[in-house]
């Protein structure tokens, strides 16, 4: 746990009380804090009483707070703050995070024992975020190196040890967690790429790309590594960099050769390529590295190599770690091959953007689509389509969702037990039955990681 400094003996308000909520509370209370916790639902209250933290309703409590921590969880502007939020607004009461609260209690005091002062890699972006960061984690811990997960994929961040000497947290942040904290001092921070996404949390799309911006903005990390396939990452590293040649700014591309005196990594026709002041110092052949399939992954190699070049590690190290990652589940998955067919669980591909890459990936495609769609429409994926022999859509609005897939044979089949057996039934070798629904699972599951389980068992029991 990572005591909270700064409180000691002020009363912090938490607001939710669900995994990093309460490991806040905890670590808060480590910190010589008292929280004051408020949940609205009953249950998570219950809990956080059961250990011992004081539960009010803290929309009335305001005069006594010296901050407030909320969970990303809970809207904090749009489409309109959380009352316990906007009472504390009104007050005058400052708003954070864990993450700020993280950023503000690493590193004081002991770090001044270490030889190596330990590191955090802050990854944020569109996709590919825990891809990412799972692959640095992956990468350190074969290198030899001290490495916790933290955000979204790893423990909450208040939960993590304390790092030792040279340690490095890996630490996945999303929009929702970048637009509020209060402190945001990675040493090196990662923006993956950009796409619409959280639209109505975020007020459209110029406050997505804000909130994200946030994390080189705030304090400024010592490298930052921004993909720049989209006009938010070539805009954001001009910003960042002072002259063209500038290596505190890493570019990556997965879609074209970067050129220029600077420090650029780049995967082209599946081969990772390093440039620094103009030549070319590494290069990694991605295509036979089963746990990163597509470009996408490409990218996310990209991202990683870059982040672990600036710790120092050889490409070498980084090209035998590549070979040895087995990729995360719900992304990219390859769950099976029988008879010439393969089977990948991408159920995390809940945009149109992140189906769109997973489309690319695979050819003769026998593709399971559909569930709960965002914002936006499906327009842009259609492009991306050709690979595509036919489609089984689920989802609650599955008729409506098959009639938008326009130029490709469709099928309704609404639920995935439908889906997989037809699927199964038409697949020829050769074929990849593919499950990446372009949309949220909500309609039908309660989460992507129970609609992924729900492919991966109808396929394994139909493969016997
Ligand atoms: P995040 O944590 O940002 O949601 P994940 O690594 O969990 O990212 O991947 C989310 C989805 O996006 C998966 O469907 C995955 O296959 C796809 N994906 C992974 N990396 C990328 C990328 N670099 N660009 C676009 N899509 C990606």
């Amino acid at each position: 746990m990572i005591p909270v400094q700064g409180y000691q003996g002020l009363t912090v308000g938490v607001l939710g009380l669900g995994r990093s909520g309460l490991a806040t509370a905890r670590a808060l209370a480590a910190g010589g804090a008292i929280p004051l916790c408020w949940d609205d639902n009953p249950a998570a209250r219950e809990t956080a009483e059961a250990e011992g933290f004081a539960v009010a309703d803290l929309t009335r409590e305001m005069g006594s707070l010296a901050t407030l921590v909320v969970s990303p969880g809970i809207p904090h502007l749009y489409p309109k703050p959380n009352p316990v939020i906007a009472a504390a607004y009104e007050a005058g009461v400052p708003v954070d995070n864990d993450i700020g609260l993280f950023f503000r209690s690493l590193g004081q005091g002991e770090w001044m024992m270490h030889d190596t002062p330990p590191k955090v890699i802050a990854i944020t972006g569109s996709n590919g975020k825990s891809t990412t960061t799972a692959l640095i984690h992956h990468i350190l811990e074969h290198a030899g190196r001290e490495a916790q997960l933290a955000g979204n994929i790893g423990r909450g961040v208040l939960d993590i040890d304390p790092p030792g000497d040279g340690g490095v947290v890996v630490l996945e942040l999303s929009s929702y967690q970048t637009d509020l904290a209060r402190a945001l001092t990675p040493d090196v921070a990662v923006f993956t790429n950009f796409s619409p996404d959280h639209l109505d949390r975020h007020g459209g799309i110029g406050g997505y790309f804000a909130a994200k911006r946030r994390l080189f903005a705030e304090g400024g990390p010592d490298r930052a590594i921004i993909g720049v396939d989209e006009a938010e990452g070539l805009y954001l590293t001009d910003q960042l960099a002072v002259a063209p040649a500038d290596d505190r700014v890493i570019r990556i591309s997965s879609a074209r050769k970067l050129t220029g005196p600077g420090w650029q990594v780049f995967a082209r026709k599946g081969f990772l390529s390093e440039y620094r002041k103009g030549k070319q110092v590494a290069s990694i052949d991605l295509r036979e590295v089963k746990g990163l399939p597509g470009a996408h992954n490409h990218q996310n190699a990209c991202a990683a190599f870059a982040a672990c070049r600036t710790l120092g590690l050889s490409p070498r190290l980084i090209e035998e770690a590549f070979a040895s990652f087995g990729g995360l589940p719900h992304r990219s998955q390859r769950i099976a091959e029988k008879d010439g067919v393969a089977y990948v669980n991408d159920s995390k591909a809940t945009n149109v953007d992140s189906a769109a890459k997973a489309l690319q990936a695979f050819h003769n495609i026998r593709w399971i689509c559909g569930g709960l769609e965002k914002e936006g429409g499906l327009g842009p994926l259609l492009p991306h389509t050709g690979s595509v022999s036919k489609a089984y859509v689920i989802g609650r609005e599955a008729a409506n969702f098959a009639i938008q897939l326009t130029g490709i044979e469709a099928e309704v089949c609404t639920d995935m037990e439908t889906a997989v057996a037809r699927a199964m039934a038409e697949a020829q070798p050769g074929d990849t039955v593919l499950l990446a629904p372009a949309c949220a699972s909500f309609d039908q599951y309660d989460s992507f990681e129970k609609r992924g389980e729900d492919f991966t068992n109808r396929v394994l029991a139909a493969l016997g």
